[in-house]
C-alpha cells in the first residue's frame, strides 16, 4: 500500500493500473470510478487508515478492451507494471515488494495499440501555444503543434486568434494541449471549454519559448535547429510543449518522428467548424462516417490511404499547380486501366506499415508487426514494378511515390521473410516465431526439448510394462510438472520394495495416486532448461530484426506515405471512373462555373435507393462578362425542392477539386476559394445555453467579419429563428453587406421572397429558383434550378404531401387568402423604394458628434433675470466648461 500511494501521488487526474501478477488492479477512488465505468464488479481488499479498500481489477490479457473504454470516456491512466520477477523480491527477504512502476500514460492523443486506434483516421495530439502581442498590429500570434505518434506525422503551423477555431476543426485532435492559463483568459476561457476534443491544460514551461528550440533540437539530436528548417518563436513553443508531452506519457520511449513540417499561410482553404458540420464533410450532423463526403469518396483500401483522403479533405489546397499535379497523377491512374486494379489488390494485401513501425520503435510491437513491415515491403516491390512496368513517363506527383517504393530496404524484407514463421504469436514472449532452419543453435535447442518431450511420451509405456499396471498414464500439470498417475488400488504395489524407491509417491487423488521418477524429473528440467534458451534465442532474433527495422526507419516511413499517396490516387481514379466524375480547371481566377453538377452523397444514394435519378443543375457565379468579381445567387423556392442539396453540393464540389479530385459535374472551372463558409439556419444548442438564433447570429458575424472577395459563402435560410420582420431585415442587410464589403461568391436559399427585390438594387445579385410543378392540386418537385424568382412557396401543398389531416389543411387555405390579402398592404412591398442604398452608408459613416456640454449650460440661463455680477460669472463658467 505504501508503494502504491507514493506511485499514486506522482502521477495525479490519471486512473493507476496496478500490475499484480496476471491482473491490473485499480484502488479507492480508481477503482470506484473505473468499476462504474466498465461494469465490473467493485471489491475490498485489506484496510487502509482502518477502512475498507474498494478494489476491482481486469485481467492483463483484456486490459486494451477496457483501456480503450476508459480512453473513449476521456479518462487518462497510467499504467504500473512490476520491474522485476517477484523471486527476485523474495531473495531480498524481509518486507521486500516487488519493484513497479509507470512505464506510460495512455490518454487519448498518445495512443499506439490497433485496438485502441481507428485504422482510418489519424490520431493527433495537438497543442496551441500563444505569444502576446507578437503580431504587426499587436495582437497576440498563435501556432498549432500536431503530432500523431502512431504514424510519425509532425506539423506545425501559425495562426490567430480569429482562425484558431478553423485551424483545431481541420486537425481534428483527440486530444489538445493548451497552457492553462487560457482558462483564465476572458476570450480563450469559454473557447477551449466549448471545444469537443479532450483538452489538456498545462503548466506554463510545458510551453517555455526561451528553451523550446534546444528542446526540439534535442529531440532529434540535432545539434541546431537549422537543420530542420526555420520556424517562428510561437511555432517552436507549440512544438516543444507537444514533445514535451509525448515524452512525459511515453516515460522511457521515444517515439520516432518525422522531421516537424511547416505549413505556409494559406496554404489551405479554411473552413471553420461550423461548416464542416453542415456541409458533413467527414462525419454527418449525427456524427457518424456513414452518409458523410468521406465515406461517399472514399474508395481507398488501406488504412494509411484513408488517412491521406481524410487528411486531404479536411484541408484542401489553394494551390493551383499542387492541384494540378494530385489531378495528372489521377489522370495517369485512370489510363492505367486494368493495370490500378493490380495496383489495388498489391495495396490491399499490405498492412498498416506505419502504425507497425511506431509500435516497434516503441518497444510495443510483436512478431506479427515485424511481418508487417515485411508484408509492407513485399507490396512496395511489386508495386515499384507495375508502376515502372512499360518505362512511360510518371506524373511528378507519382515519380516521387515510386522513387520511394524503388529504394525500399528490400535486403530487410528478404531477411524478415527467411526469419519469421509462417504462423506467428501475438507476443514475443510466447516464443515459436522463428522460422526453422533460420538458427541452427536454436533448431538444436528445439529439437532437445522436443526429443525429451518424445522420450517422455515413450515412458509411458516401458513404465507400464515394467510395473504391470496397464492403466499407468504420464500426466502433466503446472504443479507437478510431469508425473506419473495409477489408480487408487494400484498404487501401494509401486510404494513396496520391489521397486526400492524407484517410484516417489507426491499425491493422492481420490481413486488414484501420483508418482514421480528422477528419470523423469531430469527430463523435465532438460525441457524447461532447453524451453528457456530457445525462447532467449528468440528474443535476442527479435532484437537483431527491430534494429534493423529501426536503423531504417525514415526509408520505412516513405514506402508508407508513398503506399498512401498511390493508394488515394488510384482511389479517386476509381471514383471518377465509376461515378462519372470530371476534371475540374482550378486557377486563380474568381471564376465559379460548374455545369451539369451533382451532389456527391444524394446522387449515392438516389442510386443505392433506385428511385429516381438525380437531376444536374450548373452554377454560374464569379467574373462576369463585364469584369464584375463576385456574384452572389438568390434561391427562392418551396420547401423539399431542392435548394440545400443545390446550395451545398456547389461547396462540395469546389472542396474535391482542390483536394485534386475529380468533380461531380460535365466540367468545372474554379478559381481558388480561399474561405469557405456555410450555414444552415441552426440547430437547438441548448446544451451550450443558446438559443437557434444565438448560434444562427455568431456564425453570421464570424462570415461578415472575415469572408473576402475570394471567399465562397452558402446561406442556408438565415435569419428564420425570429419574427418574420426581424428576420427579413438581417438577411437583407447581411446579403448587402456580402455583395457591397465583403465581395464573396455566394449562395444564398431563402424564403422571404421580400428579398428577390434586391437584385434591382444590387447589380452583382441574381435571382434563382427550383422549378415545380402544380398538378391537381399537388405540387411536384422538378429539382431544377432556373434564373427568376419564386411565384409562392407551396407551403401549403407540401404539408399535404407530409399527410397532414384533410381539415387541416383546407383551414390552412383559408387563412392563407386572408394573410395575402392584408399583405398587399404591408411595408416589405415598397422597402426597395424606399431604403437608401447599403453601400451608401458603408462609404459614408456618420460622422459620431459628441455630446456638448455647453448646451445645456447655455439652455439653463435666463438673461433678463440675471444681476451683472451673476451674468460675470456665468460667462466665467461657461469658458470653463471648454
Ligand atoms: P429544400 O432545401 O429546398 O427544402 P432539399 O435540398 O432538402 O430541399 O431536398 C429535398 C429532397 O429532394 C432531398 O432529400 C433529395 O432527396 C431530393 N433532391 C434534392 N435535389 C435533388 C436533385 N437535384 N435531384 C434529385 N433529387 C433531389
Amino acid at each position: 500500500m505504501e508503494q502504491f500511494l507514493e506511485i499514486k501521488e506522482a502521477n495525479p487526474g490519471s486512473l493507476l493500473f496496478y500490475r499484480m501478477g496476471d491482473f491490473y488492479e485499480m484502488f479507492f477512488e480508481d477503482a470506484e470510478i473505473a468499476s462504474r465505468a466498465l461494469g465490473i464488479t467493485l471489491t475490498k481488499r485489506g484496510k487502509h487508515l482502518g477502512d475498507d479498500i474498494p478494489m476491482c481489477g481486469v485481467p492483463v490479457h483484456a486490459a486494451n478492451d477496457y483501456l480503450q473504454k476508459l480512453i473513449s470516456l476521456g479518462h487518462r491512466v497510467a499504467v504500473c507494471e512490476q520491474q522485476e520477477d517477484p523471486a527476485e523480491a523474495k531473495k531480498r527477504g524481509g518486507k521486500s515488494v516487488v519493484k513497479r512502476g509507470v512505464v506510460r500514460l495512455v490518454t487519448p492523443g498518445t495512443l499506439t495499440e490497433d485496438t485502441l486506434l481507428d485504422a482510418g483516421r489519424n490520431n493527433y495530439l495537438a497543442a496551441v501555444a500563444r505569444l502576446r502581442g507578437a503580431a504587426a498590429d499587436g495582437s497576440d500570434r498563435f501556432a498549432i503543434a500536431w503530432i500523431d505518434i502512431s504514424t510519425g506525422d509532425f506539423r506545425l503551423a501559425e495562426t490567430d486568434q480569429l482562425r484558431l477555431s478553423a485551424d483545431i476543426a481541420r486537425v481534428d485532435p483527440r486530444e489538445l494541449l493548451v497552457p492553462d492559463s487560457f482558462f483564465a483568459d476572458d476570450a480563450l476561457g469559454p473557447f477551449v471549454r466549448e471545444l469537443s476534443v479532450a483538452v489538456t491544460p498545462l503548466p506554463g514551461a510545458f510551453f517555455d519559448g526561451s528553451t523550446a528550440g534546444a528542446r526540439l533540437a534535442a529531440y532529434f539530436g540535432v545539434n541546431t535547429l537549422d537543420g530542420l528548417g526555420s520556424f517562428s518563436r510561437v511555432e517552436l513553443s507549440a512544438a516543444a510543449a507537444a514533445l514535451a508531452y509525448v515524452e512525459k506519457t511515453q516515460i522511457s520511449e521515444r517515439p520516432p518522428l518525422s522531421r516537424p513540417i511547416r505549413e505556409s499561410d494559406g496554404a489551405v482553404m479554411l473552413i471553420d467548424a461550423a461548416t464542416r458540420a453542415n456541409l458533413e464533410l467527414t462525419r454527418t450532423l449525427s456524427g457518424e462516417r456513414r452518409g458523410s463526403l468521406l465515406a461517399a469518396i472514399d474508395r481507398t483500401v488501406t488504412g494509411a490511404g484513408s488517412r491521406l483522403l481524410a487528411e486531404r479533405l479536411s484541408s484542401p489546397s489553394t494551390d493551383p499547380e499542387l492541384i494540378e499535379r494530385r489531378l495528372d497523377a489521377l489522370d495517369h491512374m485512370l489510363k492505367l486501366g486494368r493495370r490500378r486494379t493490380i495496383i489495388r489488390e498489391a495495396l490491399g494485401a499490405s498492412p498498416d506499415l506505419a502504425r507497425a513501425l511506431s509500435r516497434l520503435s516503441l518497444n510495443r510491437g510483436g512478431p506479427r508487426d515485424l511481418a508487417g513491415i515485411r508484408y509492407g515491403l513485399d507490396a512496395a516491390a511489386r508495386l515499384a514494378a507495375v508502376l515502372g512496368e512499360d518505362g512511360a513517363a510518371l506524373p511528378d506527383e507519382l515519380v516521387s511515390a515510386h522513387a520511394a517504393l524503388v529504394d525500399a530496404p528490400h535486403d530487410l524484407a528478404a531477411e524478415l521473410m527467411g526469419a519469421l514463421a509462417d504462423e506467428l504469436p501475438l507476443l514475443k514472449r510466447d516464443g515459436g516465431f522463428v522460422r526453422p532452419g533460420y538458427d541452427v543453435d536454436l533448431d538444436t535447442t528445439r529439437a532437445l526439448r522436443d526429443e525429451s518431450r518424445q522420450v517422455i511420451a515413450g515412458l509411458q509405456a516401458t513404465y507400464a510394462v515394467e510395473t504391470d499396471i496397464k492403466p499407468l498414464k504420464i500426466k502433466h500439470n503446472n504443479v507437478l510438472g510431469y508425473f506419473i498417475e495409477v489408480p487408487q488400488q494400484y498404487g501401494e504395489r509401486l510404494l513396496g520394495a520391489d521397486y526400492a524407491g524407484r517410484y516417489i509417491h507426491r499425491q493422492t487423488m481420490a481413486g488414484a495416486m501420483r508418482f514421480i521418477t528422477t528419470e523423469l524429473a531430469d527430463l523435465e528440467a532438460k525441457i524447461a532448461s532447453a524451453g528457456d534458451r530457445a525462447l532467449a534465442i528468440e528474443q535476442a532474433t527479435f532484437d537483431a530484426l527491430l534494429a534493423h527495422v529501426v536503423g531504417v526507419s525514415d526509408a520505412l516511413r516513405a514506402v508508407a506515405a508513398a503506399l498512401a499517396v498511390i493508394d488515394v490516387t488510384a482511389a479517386l481514379a476509381t471514383l471518377a471512373e465509376t461515378d462519372n466524375y470530371a476534371r475540374p480547371v482550378v486557377d486563380h481566377s474568381l471564376a465559379f462555373a460548374i455545369k451539369g453538377g451533382r451532389h456527391p452523397v444524394v446522387e449515392q444514394a438516389l442510386k443505392r435507393e433506385g428511385s429516381v435519378a438525380f437531376v444536374a443543375n450548373g452554377c454560374a457565379l464569379g467574373a462576369r462578362t463585364d469584369g464584375k468579381p463576385g456574384l452572389i445567387w438568390l434561391i427562392t423556392g418551396p420547401n423539399m425542392a431542392g435548394k440545400s442539396t443545390f446550395l451545398r453540393q456547389n461547396g462540395l464540389i469546389a472542396i474535391l477539386a482542390q483536394i485534386g479530385s475529380y468533380v461531380p459535374a460535365e466540367s468545372a472551372h474554379l478559381g481558388i476559394v480561399d474561405r469557405l463558409f456555410s450555414r444552415v439556419g441552426a440547430a437547438d444548442d441548448l446544451a451550450r445555453g443558446r438559443s437557434t438564433f444565438m448560434v444562427e447570429m455568431v456564425e453570421t458575424a464570424a462570415i461578415l467579419n472575415q469572408a473576402t472577395d475570394r471567399s465562397l459563402v452558402i446561406l442556408d435560410e438565415i435569419g428564420r429563428g425570429t419574427a418574420t420582420f426581424d428576420g427579413l431585415s438581417i438577411a437583407w442587410a447581411a446579403i448587402e453587406h456580402l455583395h457591397e464589403v465583403n465581395r464573396a461568391r455566394g449562395l444564398f436559399a431563402t424564403h422571404y421572397h421580400e428579398l428577390t427585390a434586391l437584385s434591382q438594387r444590387l447589380d452583382r445579385l441574381e435571382n434563382a429558383t427550383v422549378r415545380v410543378k402544380e398538378w391537381n392540386g399537388d405540387v411536384v418537385f422538378l429539382h431544377e434550378i432556373v434564373a427568376g424568382a419564386a411565384d409562392r412557396s407551396y407551403g401549403i401543398q407540401v404539408a399535404k404531401l407530409a399527410g397532414l389531416p384533410a381539415s387541416v389543411v383546407a383551414r390552412a387555405r383559408d387563412v392563407l387568402s386572408h394573410l395575402e390579402e392584408t399583405d398587399r398592404k404591408s411595408p416589405a412591398a415598397t422597402l426597395i423604394d424606399d431604403l437608401p442604398l447599403f453601400a451608401a452608408l458603408v462609404a459614408k459613416p456618420q460622422p459620431v458628434v459628441a455630446e456638448d456640454p455647453l448646451g445645456p449650460a447655455l439652455d439653463g440661463l435666463q438673461p433678463d433675470e440675471m444681476t451683472p455680477r451673476e451674468a460675470l460669472e456665468a460667462l466665467y463658467r461657461l469658458k470653463g466648461l471648454r
